[in-house]
């Protein structure tokens, strides 16, 4: 359910006085690229999307979406199929895409929005490779959540 235009403007003002990303209404330019997935067949209609580019950014959506009662969903890459999700918040988390790997240990530290691609390159700057899905593309949290056509599933 879309929110009115007097209410969602207060939340709007505070997520730009907080947020350090775009934060973005349908009018404005980068709306509609912050808002699209891989899978393009149906828009999503938030009334606002935030366009992370830090964990702060997140955070700071989150709670400022929950003092004014906006629903919240994430858009990471935007394979899989979620309800077209129309009005509340969006938060776009594919530019927190940040790898980090100990080599000795032989673990990686990933960001919420980081591709499986970017695991592979990480690791194998460092001669590691990972068991991987089916798409590089896909979200690294959703594989390691079970989602995607998974680590091993081939
Ligand atoms: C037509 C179609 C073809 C597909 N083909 C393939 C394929 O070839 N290979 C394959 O491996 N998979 C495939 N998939 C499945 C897809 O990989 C999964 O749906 C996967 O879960 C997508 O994860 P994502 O994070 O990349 O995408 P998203 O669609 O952005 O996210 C999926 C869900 O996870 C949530 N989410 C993602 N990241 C986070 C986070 N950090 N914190 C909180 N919530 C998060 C999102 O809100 C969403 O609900 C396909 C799906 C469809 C519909």
């Amino acid at each position: 359910m879309t929110t009115s235009t007097s209410a969602i403007t207060p939340v709007v003002a505070t997520l730009r006085a907080e947020v350090a990303g775009p934060v973005l209404l349908p009018e404005d330019p980068g709306f509609a690229t912050a808002t699209v997935g891989f899978q393009t067949y149906g828009p999503h209609r938030p009334d606002v999307a935030v366009l992370a580019t830090t964990t702060a950014d997140v955070r700071a959506a989150v709670r400022v979406a929950a003092d004014h009662d906006l629903p919240v969903a994430v858009l990471n890459s935007g394979h899989g199929v979620p309800p077209r999700y129309t009005g509340g918040l969006l938060v776009a988390i594919r530019d927190l895409a940040g790898v980090r790997v100990d080599p000795g240990r032989r673990v990686a530290w990933i960001e919420a929005g980081a591709p499986w691609s970017a695991v592979i390159e990480a690791a194998g700057a460092h001669g590691l490779a990972p068991l991987s899905g089916s798409t590089p593309h896909v979200g690294a949290v959703g594989y390691t959540l079970g989602g995607g056509l998974g680590l091993l599933a081939r």
